[in-house]
């Protein structure tokens, strides 16, 4: 991977970027910084304002691990597509499928009540996010036996989940639901934009770096090693600049 503020990078991001570019942004970890307890995280002022001009030039997407519904309560903003569960919820062409999301991810959250044992469960936290489930574990007494009586139990499930394991939080997937880069590559179409352009942080996000596709600008933060992304910044705080480095080459490229 690349450091996206070389000025070479930065050079290739201006040559890539046209008027018919979808600018999507994973939310937790990406706009705003990853804090202890996930309902209390910000957007920075600065960069909700950033995003905000971008929102009033380019098409925008924002595709969250959250539901749409708590994605929206923190953004602050009305990006033009908002995509929530990991893409498993909010695409126009899937919304008949979301249903049985709905009731697999039910389903997993009564399975999972009888199969973490009460002893286990101390510190562990079940959030059915309508399409998917997440399994927190940030606040167990001893995260690895958590963690390991966690993953135990969703061996057990029926029907198998695909697992995506994040920073003290697995989550729980309907197998056959569309992933962060199915997502991104529908709103392309449907937004008309041939080119696109995403940054996340975590292994969710790695479906969309996972697509190695030329016209898909692909920037991790982080810089976590063995990402698929081609462009990294060191950290969350970047993204400020990020975004105003994107709005200097909008505004040159709308005259
Ligand atoms: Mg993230």
């Amino acid at each position: 991977m690349i450091y996206l503020f070389k000025d070479s990078a930065l050079a290739s991001m201006e040559c890539f970027v046209d008027r018919a570019t979808l600018f999507a942004f994973d939310l937790d970890g990406t706009l705003a910084p990853i804090v202890p307890d996930p309902g209390n995280i910000g957007i920075p002022e600065a960069v909700r304002k950033e995003l905000a001009i971008l929102n009033k030039s380019m098409n925008v997407a924002v595709i969250t691990g959250r539901s749409c519904d708590d994605a929206r309560s923190h953004l602050g903003i009305s990006p033009r597509y908002l995509i929530g569960n990991h893409g498993a919820e909010g695409l126009a062409e899937w919304r008949m499928r979301e249903k049985e999301f709905s009731r697999t991810a039910d389903s997993w959250q009564d399975q999972l009540t009888l199969l973490l044992p009460f002893n286990d469960r101390h510190g562990i936290s079940i959030e059915n996010k309508g399409t998917t489930l997440s399994i927190h574990y940030r606040y167990a007494d001893n995260i690895e036996v958590a963690h390991a009586s966690i993953l135990r139990a969703i061996h057990k499930l029926v029907p198998r989940p695909r697992r995506v394991s994040g920073k003290c939080i697995e989550n729980l997937i309907p197998e056959n639901a569309p992933d962060k880069g199915i997502a991104l590559k529908i709103l392309m179409r449907q937004a008309a934009c041939p080119k696109g352009f995403f940054a996340g942080d975590d292994e969710t996000d790695e479906d969309v770096f996972r697509l190695d596709d030329e016209n898909i600008f692909t920037v991790q933060i982080g810089g976590k090693s063995g990402s698929r992304a081609k462009f990294y910044l060191k950290d969350q705080h970047e993204i400020t600049r990020l975004l105003r480095e994107i709005n200097k080459i909008a505004k040159r490229i709308k005259r």
